[in-house]
Order: C-alpha cells, then sequence, then structure tokens
C-alpha cells in the first residue's frame, strides 16, 4: 500500500494525529477491552474519537466482517495524507507495547450534540475535520432523514463518497459542492 509520500515526513500536528494521542490507550466503549492504535484511527475515522472501540466492536456496529471493515479502512486512510500520518503514527504506537496504558475513560455524552438541521454548510473543513463533523450532524436526525450538505473542500469529492461507503450512509447525490446524504437505520 502507497502510505509512504514526502509529505508523510513533515512535522504533524494534524486533527487525526493529535486525536490519536489524546485517545489512544483507552478501552473500547461496547467490551471495555484495550483497543490499538491503529483501532484508535479507525474510530477517529468513523466519526467515534470521543467513543473509541476495538475493531471487531466497530464491526459488529456496522453490520460488517473484521477483515471487510479492516481492508475499507486502511484503503480510506492510504487515500488521504492526513489519515495516512496518524495511521503510520499508530502502526508505531503498536509496535511499542510497553507503552503506558491510560485508565478507561468514564462514559460519558459521546459527542456535543448537533442541532438537528436538514442543511448543513461545511465551508471548507478539510481532511479529518469535516467527515468528523459530519457523524455528528447525522447522529442529530432520525434514520432515513436526508442532510444536505455543502462542502467546498477540493478533496470532498472523492472523501465523502467514500467515508458513506465507509459508514453505510448512503450518498443519493453528488454534485459539487453540494452533498446529499441520506442516514443509515441504527
Ligand atoms: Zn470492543
Amino acid at each position: 500500500m502507497p502510505f509512504v509520500e514526502a509529505d508523510d515526513e513533515a512535522g504533524d500536528d494534524s486533527l487525526p494525529t493529535r486525536e490519536l494521542h489524546r485517545i489512544a490507550g483507552g478501552t473500547c466503549r461496547d467490551c471495555a477491552e484495550p483497543y490499538s492504535a491503529r483501532d484508535a484511527v479507525s474510530s477517529i475515522v468513523l466519526g467515534l474519537r470521543n467513543a473509541p472501540r476495538c475493531l471487531e466492536c466497530l464491526a459488529r456496529r456496522l453490520g460488517k466482517r473484521e477483515p471487510e471493515l479492516y481492508d475499507q479502512l486502511t484503503d480510506y486512510v492510504s487515500r488521504r495524507a492526513c489519515y495516512r500520518r496518524a495511521w503510520r503514527e499508530a502502526e508505531r504506537m503498536d509496535a511499542t507495547p510497553d507503552a503506558p496504558r491510560r485508565p478507561a475513560e468514564p462514559a460519558a455524552d459521546p459527542e456535543p450534540a448537533a442541532p438537528a438541521v436538514s442543511e448543513w454548510d461545511a465551508g471548507g473543513m478539510g481532511c479529518g475535520e469535516l467527515v468528523m463533523a459530519l457523524r455528528g450532524r447525522l447522529a442529530a436526525l432520525p434514520a432515513g432523514a436526508v442532510l444536505t450538505v455543502t462542502a467546498t473542500d477540493p478533496a470532498a469529492p472523492e472523501d465523502l463518497p467514500a467515508w458513506c461507503r465507509l459508514t453505510g450512509h448512503a450518498l443519493l447525490s453528488a454534485d459539487h459542492p453540494t452533498y446529499r446524504i441520506r442516514r443509515r437505520g441504527d
């Protein structure tokens, strides 16, 4: 997988890597087992940075088989520089088993509630931030509701369809910068 690029070597303070360092070493919200650093990045990709889970529990939530989800996640991550760097950092952390673990965090409100609106202007939100915020917007809506998103990030035409495939939300139309997404059923 083409994980190495010149930009990977730059100093990394991107949002996914910062979030990885914040949540690494915790325990799965569902099964209470420790999750790996790669599971932490996977949770961030799926919009669950405040309620991280192990890969097995992520797959169960999405109704996917674990290897299938892992393949989709690594494919998604490999195509986005900010997530690619976070993944490489996670690989490094997972290869250091003696790293201290943080105690499990109490089950808190997973995300600040976003307002339930059917239209959302994401402006120029970019890698990482856009799908994290989008997850919150969709979570505020009932299953089957349609959200119209305006996202001017030049990566959105590739990023949003790929994220919808990954998470099981239905992309009804994509006419950059306007996207219509139907929230999946739970
Ligand atoms: Zn779990």
